[in-house]
């Protein structure tokens, strides 16, 4: 089973991501924690990445689809994947549409994460504390200068991905303004469906 999630920044594609991979088993793939640890490591690819991310921008297109085209072939992922954060542009989806077809495989299902612009901002405040009060260091991106940048970034690049995804049929809406449980429970209806 192949899964993307789609959704602005803080729209709880992360939170929703763990539960994803205990209950079906299958890995998730976020490009945003690979490229963090290629920055963190100082490979090449980190090198490059790094003041892109910190101001809120977008890798390249060819960069972010090597990682991922490498990352899939893993044994992990022969049962499937769970995609959180690529793909982000339309080239990017057709790049990987490419990828996936060279391998006899298909994206199942695009889970789109509906929330209110205006409830973002909260959760991003929130996020804060909480990595604060966890005594974690708080990502260089999350920052209420850069939000606003990612959210444009977001509008003008990843939403186009909506009716792209819409016209494979593979859309699938979920309100995710509701509390964590019933979002999950809304993922867990639409894939118990593709699992069979
Ligand atoms: P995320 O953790 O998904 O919010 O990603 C953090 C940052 O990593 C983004 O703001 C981008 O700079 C970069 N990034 C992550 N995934 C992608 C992608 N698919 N395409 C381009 N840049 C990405």
């Amino acid at each position: 089973m192949i899964v993307i999630f789609l959704g602005p920044p803080g729209a709880g594609k992360g939170t929703q991501a763990g539960h994803i991979v205990k209950r079906y088993g299958i890995p998730q793939l976020s490009t945003g924690d690979m490229l963090r640890a290629a920055v963190a490591a100082k490979t090449p690819v980190g090198v490059k990445a790094k003041a892109i991310m910190d101001a809120g921008d977008l890798v390249s297109d060819e960069i972010v689809a090597a990682i991922v085209e490498e990352r899939i072939e893993q044994d992990d992922c022969a049962p499937g994947f769970l995609l959180d954060g690529f793909p982000r542009t339309v080239p990017q989806a057709e790049m990987l549409d490419a990828i996936l077809t060279k391998k006899g495989r298909a994206v199942d299902a695009v889970i789109e994460l509906k929330v209110d612009e205006a409830a973002l901002l909260d959760r991003l405040r929130n996020r804060i504390k909480e990595t604060k009060a966890r005594g974690e260091e708080v990502r260089a991106d999350d920052n209420e200068e850069t939000f606003a940048k990612r959210l444009q970034v977001y509008r003008e690049q990843t939403a186009p991905l909506i009716p792209y995804y819409k016209g494979q049929g593979k859309l699938r809406e979920v309100d995710g303004m509701q509390t964590v449980e019933a979002v999950s429970a809304d993922i867990d209806a639409i894939l118990d469906r593709i699992q069979g």
